[in-house]
């Protein structure tokens, strides 16, 4: 095996061990990058020359005994994360020269624990989409099968891990953007609790849901960055201050007596055969380990989308103010006065897709209309916690289908916005109730693509998903199968 395709885990020991240097990990992740992406387009940037700086660095650090969580491990970041002195574009015209003069709170502490930057992934523009078709700077493809999508938003952060292009990578999700890649990717994805990680230097997309969580290539990595990214910050009004447990604790304690819930609204006619079979499949293996699964009832469940696409593009119309060609990256120079250079600057500067998201936005905020659809949703919304609430009382975690279908072709619904917004309709839930989810591989369709089961649990239990999802990788036997590229 190439160092590139190990886990963290697994690198840390032979770091360890002396049996190979920070260096060479980061060259062979770079040799793989020069070989597969041209066709994957994983990346928007590459940041080779830090990387291997860093990697030297670490090398340095590891000599001197002084090896922390991640030295010398390359990480890749979602293109919103923001990144002294490196370009932090979200995939879009409008920030194409942004450069922050900070870095987020997780790229900090990413940092402070060791790691080595590859550079910044791919993703829709704004994080608005579920294809990572939306990008200015071009389509990432799937690395299972090149004519498809690798979901989105943050397509290129899933495809980065699962292409070897880097050990793990780091995403954000805000209806389903860590989940839905992971998911037709064939990677594990966590979305945590809203509030357990600082969304301090993440360009905001909707501030009442989004998450930012990572991207392994298995659940001990998954637990590994856990431990890195959560936590109370200072900086960021909605982070919680609850202690954080070691997430390696529950990777092996089994899931012996547990309930796991089965929401029946999740198993709508229209969700591909092969995905059922799959998740059905995943149940009998549970019900293996000694786990009783039930079925629960998610009364407000087809609701949850219209709800999230009325309170997501008003939350993001307001935060997407801020960009009118002054303070930030691109501005129009045909304009005669002020007001004609912001309209012809976030004319220009923004794709279809965002001014879609802001012009629905802004209709359902204006006075008026605010009454009927933005408060009444933000009702609907708290029935769609209540659901959640009530069903943890009944089991441990839920499980359910991640995406109704396995990936789709490129282009096959960029005309249809609706079909698009399908595609997270089982994990926009998630967001809106504020709670954890996660997503481990679970097998593959006929052809050869990724199928991912999705756990969820309630507030701040990003224990137990890593629980069940431990025990379940441990038991679901599918094999080490690799896109071949
Ligand atoms: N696909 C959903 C949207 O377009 C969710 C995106 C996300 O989680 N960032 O809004």
């Amino acid at each position: 095996m190439e160092l590139n395709q190990l886990t963290i885990h697994e690198l840390q020991e032979k770091i360890k061990a002396g049996e190979t240097t920070s260096t060479e990990i980061v060259q062979a992740v770079f040799r793989r990058i020069d070989a597969v992406e041209k066709d994957v387009h994983a990346y928007i940037l590459l940041t080779r020359e830090k990387a291997l700086e860093g990697a030297a660095h670490a090398d340095e650090e590891i000599k001197k005994g002084n090896i922390k969580t991640l030295t010398g491990i390359p990480i890749a970041l979602k293109d919103l994360l923001c990144t002294k002195g490196v370009t932090t574009t979200c995939a879009s015209h409008i920030l194409h020269n942004y450069v922050p003069p900070y870095d987020a709170t997780v790229v900090e502490k990413l940092r402070d624990a060791g790691a080595v930057f590859t550079g910044k992934t791919n993703m829709d523009e704004f994080a608005m989409g579920s294809s990572t078709e939306t990008s200015y700077f071009g389509i990432t493809k799937n690395p299972w099968d090149l004519e498809r999508i690798p979901g989105g938003s943050s397509g290129g952060s899933a495809a980065a891990v699962v292409a070897d292009e880097c050990i793990a990578s780091i995403g954000s999700d805000t209806g389903g953007s860590i989940r839905q890649p992971a998911a037709l990717c064939g990677v594990v994805g966590m979305k945590p609790t809203y509030g357990r990680v600082s969304r301090y230097g993440l360009v905001a997309f909707a501030s009442s849901l989004d998450q930012i969580g990572p991207f392994t290539k298995d659940v001990e990595d998954c637990a590994i960055m856990m431990n890195i990214l959560a936590g109370y910050d200072p900086r960021e009004s909605t982070s919680v201050p609850v202690d954080v447990p070691d997430y390696r604790q529950f990777l092996s304690r089994g899931i012996g007596g547990w309930k796991v819930g089965i929401p029946k609204e999740y198993f709508i006619e229209g969700i591909d055969a092969e995905v059922k079979d799959a998740i059905q499949q995943t149940i009998k293996v549970i019900e293996g380990m000694g786990a009783k699964c039930i079925e629960v009832s998610l009364p407000h469940t087809e609701y949850c989308l219209a709800v999230y696409y009325i309170i997501a593009p008003a939350e993001a119309s307001s935060n997407l103010a801020r960009y009118d060609g002054v303070k930030y990256g691109f501005r129009s120079l045909d304009g005669r006065d002020l007001m004609e250079m912001y309209k012809k600057s976030r004319s220009a500067g923004f794709g279809a897709e965002v001014k879609r998201r802001i012009m629905l936005g802004t209709y359902v905020l204006s006075s008026g209309y605010y009454d009927a659809y933005y408060k009444k949703a933000s009702q609907v919304r708290a029935l769609i916690k209540q659901d959640f609430d009530e069903a943890f009382k009944q089991c441990d975690v839920l499980l359910t289908p991640t995406t109704p279908t396995p990936a789709f072709k490129i282009g096959e619904k960029t005309d249809d916005p609706l079909q698009m917004y399908l595609s997270d309709i089982f994990t926009i839930s998630t967001n809106l109730a504020g709670i954890p989810g996660m997503v481990v591989p679970c097998g593959f369709t006929r052809a050869g693509l990724p199928v991912g089961v999705q756990f969820l649990a309630g507030h701040f239990e990003e224990g137990k998903l890593i629980q069940i999802a431990a025990a379940y990788e441990k038991n679901a036997n599918l094999g080490k199968r690799r896109p071949k590229l």
